[in-house]
């Protein structure tokens, strides 16, 4: 059938694709996939705040985020208004998300919210094991890593852009413990799957990173 030029839309160039974006913590992943997501046109989902908020929970509850039987309630308890929680972010929060992924009930317990979610219409989602277990067919897997240092520069500079003093040692140590705590875990650990285009953003500024994942991806899309 002949196209009618002019009437037509603008082909997608990623129809209901899934992009994983996986990396170590304070790597930038989730700016650099919120910004794929928009320029992609596809919905965007932060994997980490699914965890984030089972931690939170388990703290509320006064429990040890190590707790396998209050964890797994907690993740099978998880309603979509304790994703908007302000309080998902700090260290505590951090330690409490990696704790709790660390067990396989848990992860169990939020892997077909994952699926769901980006099988509707395709997604970009950032996490750990995007690309590994969650999507292992995904179009495009990005891993993005940064040095230590420049992390927990980074991570620094967060923290105080949103007023919250941090000893930049402080800062750097939990990084490398959250980061140990990822890639150690029996379950999904950290790592890049085989077929991920590996991103290392240390000596990149935001839009460099940005342009630089999206060259990767579309490149990847044939788009
Ligand atoms: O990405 P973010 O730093 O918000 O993730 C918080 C924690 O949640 C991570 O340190 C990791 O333990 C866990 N996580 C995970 N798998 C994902 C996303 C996050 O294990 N897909």
């Amino acid at each position: 059938m002949a196209r009618r030029a002019g009437r037509l839309p603008a082909p997608d160039p990623a129809p209901r694709a899934i992009i994983a974006v996986d990396g170590p913590a304070a790597a930038g992943k989730g700016t650099l996939a919120r910004r794929l997501a928009a320029a992609l046109g596809l919905p965007y989902l932060d994997t980490g705040l699914l965890y984030r908020a089972v931690g939170r929970r388990v703290l509320d509850a006064g429990a040890d985020p190590r707790d396998a039987t209050i964890a797994e309630a907690a993740a099978r308890a998880l309603v979509p208004e304790d994703l908007a929680r302000a309080d998902l972010r700090g260290p505590l929060a951090d330690m409490a998300a990696s704790a709790v992924a660390a067990i396989p009930a848990v992860r169990a317990a939020l892997l077909d919210f994952q699926r769901d979610f980006g099988r509707a219409h395709g997604a970009v989602l950032d996490g750990r094991d995007i690309g590994t277990v969650v999507f292992p067919d995904a179009a495009a897997k990005l891993f993005v890593t940064a040095s230590v240092a420049e992390r927990a520069r980074r991570r620094f500079l967060e923290l105080a852009g949103r007023g919250v003093a941090a000893d930049p040692a402080q800062v750097e140590a939990e990084i490398r413990d959250r980061d140990a705590q990822d890639a150690n875990r029996p379950v999904a650990p950290l790592r890049p799957a085989a077929d991920a285009l590996q991103l290392d953003t240390t000596t990149l500024d935001a839009d460099a990173a940005f342009a630089e994942a999206l060259r990767l991806v579309r490149a990847r899309l044939g788009a």
